[in-house]
């Protein structure tokens, strides 16, 4: 993590743009919504990627800003950190469609289950701090989710600059075709 990034201030914006999502973590968050709501226990997203400084924020809740403890993980170390996105969040609605953070544990534990069969690992399962709201899609390694995600970034950008490559390739050619023609004078 840099050393000259400062816990801000005020909370910065939560992201729930699913399309934050690495892709197979995508696909799985929108099913999950779609059989929770089949299973008439509707359920909304609120949280996707988090970028450095909302960790920073979260973790300073209950250390050194008031509040209850909500993570144990400094940036770097959660599924949701920008360079994984593996992790997204959820709430339960109520019957007025509002957020339903009381609902009943059954009502969480059959949110869960319905994550679990779809692989992901339920927040409401961690040893610690249980977190109900919560899935990640972690069958590698942090590490290892890191260096995935490189390589997603690495794709998505060739795929984006390959139209220039080619026409830079071109260019170089014609510079040599025409450096030949000037030794060859
Ligand atoms: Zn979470």
């Amino acid at each position: 993590m840099p050393e000259d990034i400062r816990t801000p201030e005020q909370e910065p914006r939560r992201i729930s743009d699913r399309r934050e999502l690495e892709p197979r973590t995508r696909e799985l968050c929108t099913a999950l919504l779609e059989r929770a709501e089949a299973a008439g226990i509707p359920t909304i997203l609120i949280e996707t990627v988090r970028f450095t400084p909302r960790q920073l924020w979260l973790y300073a809740q209950g250390r050194t800003r008031p509040g209850s403890i909500v993570t144990n993980a400094k940036p770097g170390e959660t599924w949701h950190d920008q360079g994984i996105r593996r992790a997204f969040d959820v709430v339960l609605l109520d019957a007025a469609g509002k957020a339903w953070w009381n609902a009943p544990a059954e009502r969480w534990e059959r949110l869960g289950a319905i994550g679990k069969s779809l692989g992901l690992t339920w927040g409401g399962d961690f040893k610690g701090l249980r977190d109900l709201g919560h899935f990640q899609l972690d069958r590698v390694t942090l590490a290892e989710a890191k260096e995935i995600a490189k390589v997603g970034e690495l794709r998505a950008a060739l795929s984006g600059v390959s139209i220039e490559l080619a026409a830079v390739t071109r260019l170089l050619n014609e510079a040599q075709e025409l450096a030949s023609l000037e030794d060859g004078a």
